[in-house]
């Protein structure tokens, strides 16, 4: 089965037990202000220009049908962005990687033969697969090819999803994943609605359920200034707390590391002016998620 891939990490130690090799999985169904992958936003291949990688030599303007890339260089594609068709063909003839594509198709056998190269390491470690994205599982069933794939070779296998799909495709995963990072943004529907364009009531009640059925859950929050730093993380917290399978809690600190994706794909970011500076905020929410009794750790790859 194929499946469209945005990048596969090596050697994280955030994102699970272990050392874990990340998959990408292209697409989401939520669109949070501050996502740090826009990349994996959407299912469909995008465009990607990395300017200082850029040699100037021309061969972007040689094969675009539509005359994008002006100039000796590609500089005038992020400007006409709208206008590009994607045929991708000036990303196949660039020599200098400086013209990428977002993601690419995949068979499950190939992704699992990737992550498969450091099975000695998840051996060692309790380590193994953890799929991100996007959202994984709006691509269920290649994730569930993947996941059982691995699980059968004895590997630890885990997913993060921010829950906002149906709980079918939550089951067709379900025998097949060991741990369940499971991302909350706000526990207040309007919060919820206005940073992530989507209502929070079908997260939440995948979460309670997915609890009550036993399965591990490590509960994880993107820590937004303005956003749930402050009484909308001790909301999350306490409602991580009444989870019977949540022990652990993960605090992502809020970063602008993402910021050259969006110039990149021609893009808008909104948080660009957000200071990344909370270390105060982390350390409240951290000691408030500890005082409930829940393991905290500070960090992770994917938001
Ligand atoms: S992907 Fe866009 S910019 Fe690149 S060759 Fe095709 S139309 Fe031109
Ligand atoms: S092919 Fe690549 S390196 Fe050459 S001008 Fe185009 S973007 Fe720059």
């Amino acid at each position: 089965m194929d499946g469209q891939v945005s990048a596969i990490q090596r050697y994280c130690v955030t994102d699970g037990y272990g050392i874990r090799t990340i998959v990408f999985l292209a697409g989401c169904t939520m669109h949070c202000l501050w996502c740090q992958n826009p990349e994996s936003l959407s299912n469909a291949p995008r465009l990607m220009y990395v300017d200082n990688l850029c040699a100037g030599c021309g061969m972007c303007k040689i094969v675009c049908p539509l005359d994008m890339h002006g100039g000796e260089a590609a500089t005038n594609w992020v400007k006409n962005y709208k206008n590009c068709e994607k045929c991708l063909k000036c990303a196949d003839v660039c020599p200098y990687m400086a013209l990428n594509v977002s993601s690419k198709i995949m068979s499950d056998e190939q992704v699992v033969k990737s992550v498969m190269k450091d099975e000695v390491f998840y051996r060692n470690t309790g380590g193994g697969i953890t799929l991100s994205g996007g959202e994984p599982l709006l691509q269920a069933d290649f994730s569930a090819e993947i996941l059982s794939k691995i699980q059968a070779a004895g590997i630890s296998t885990a997913i993060e999803t921010a829950g906002f799909v149906t709980f079918a495709k939550i089951e067709k995963v379900l025998p097949y994943t060991d741990l369940f990072l499971y991302d909350i943004k706000a526990i207040d529907q309007g919060t919820h609605k206005k940073y992530t364009g989507v209502d929070n009531a079908q997260i939440l009640r995948n979460v309670r359920k997915l609890a009550r059925m036993g399965k591990e859950i490590i509960v994880r929050v993107p820590l937004i200034p303005g956003v749930n730093d402050g009484a909308e993380f001790t909301k999350i917290a306490d409602f991580a707390k009444s989870l019977d399978t949540v022990q652990e809690l993960h605090i992502m600190p809020f970063h602008n590391v993402g910021a050259d994706k969006y110039r990149q794909m021609g893009l808008h970011y909104e948080m660009g002016d957000v200071k990344e500076d909370n270390e105060e905020k982390v350390e409240e929410a951290r000691i408030y998620a500890e005082s409930l009794g829940l393991r905290v750790s500070i960090g992770g790859s994917g938001y």
